[in-house]
């Protein structure tokens, strides 16, 4: 299981009213799910994925991440997991600008002190099976959004993470580069890595496995998605390979 949720309320309390932001939200995240959690603005959407990440404890309820309840970790405890295991991806990319693709995918790792030659090396794998094996020295503003985007989610696979938590990472693309990226999350998901993506748009949420849609902080719907939206075989074999054939030197 790579995530279990109960009862899980967040509660911010204002001078005059106490925000009732989540109130009792229960799901589980087997390994090697998809899921899109959907809702109307001020559903609870960035406070649930606030939780998830680890950057925010719950007012009450669990949060189970491998053998440890988050919801009673102090603030290092919490880093230090955010840190380890689970891999953000944001709508913003947040890359370095002064550092290169490579670099860009290591920086975790770095902040780890578990910088060694066998971990760059593996940091430029991450690099090729994203697509980008011939951009490694690139900066990110010689970089499309679309492959930033790409660095960003290989930088969120270095440190083996539970999940890959995306919140709106296609909300800044186009519609063809929004495609590319959803195929990038399937064939990572086809490996067997779990994805929770928060996103507004039908299209972008009909290529999850599973939708979850908050409404005033609570749970409206938890279901598999209908009709779900895959690319085909080929799609996603060109991602990687397309690394691969250009990977000779310049
Ligand atoms: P969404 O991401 O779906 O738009 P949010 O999780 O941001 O929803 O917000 C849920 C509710 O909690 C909203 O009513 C919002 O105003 C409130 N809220 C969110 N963050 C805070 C905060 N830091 N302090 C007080 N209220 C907040
Ligand atoms: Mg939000």
């Amino acid at each position: 299981m790579a995530a279990r949720v109960r009862e899980l309320q967040k509660h911010y309390v204002l001078k005059s009213e106490t925000v009732r932001a989540l109130r009792g939200v229960s799901f589980d995240v087997p390994e090697g799910d998809y899921v899109a959690i959907m809702g109307a603005s001020g559903s609870g959407k960035s406070t649930l994925l606030n939780l998830l990440g680890c950057l925010d404890r719950p007012t009450s309820g669990s949060f189970v991440l491998g053998a440890d309840d988050v919801a009673t970790m102090t603030d290092d405890e919490l880093s230090q997991i955010r840190a380890s295991r689970i891999g953000f991806v944001f709508q913003s990319y947040n890359l370095i600008p002064q550092l290169t693709v490579v670099e860009n995918i290591e920086v975790p790792l770095y902040y780890m002190g578990q910088l060694n030659n066998k971990s760059r090396k593996r940091c430029k794998q991450l690099a090729g099976m994203v697509g980008l094996g011939d951009r490694l020295d690139h900066r990110p503003t010689q970089l499309s959004g679309g492959q930033q985007q790409r660095v960003a989610i290989a930088r969120s696979l270095v440190n083996d993470p539970y999940f890959i938590l995306a919140d709106e990472a296609t909300g800044n693309l186009d519609s063809v580069t929004t495609e590319e990226i959803l195929a990038l999350f399937q064939m990572l998901n086809d490996q067997g890595r779990t994805i929770i993506m928060v996103t507004h748009e039908d299209e972008v949420s009909q290529h999850a496995k599973r939708m979850i849609r908050l409404k005033d902080g609570e749970i409206q719907i938890d279901q598999k998605t209908e009709d779900r939206q895959t690319f085909p075989d080929d799609v996603i074999a060109k991602i990687s390979m397309d690394a691969d054939t250009s990977a000779q030197p310049v």
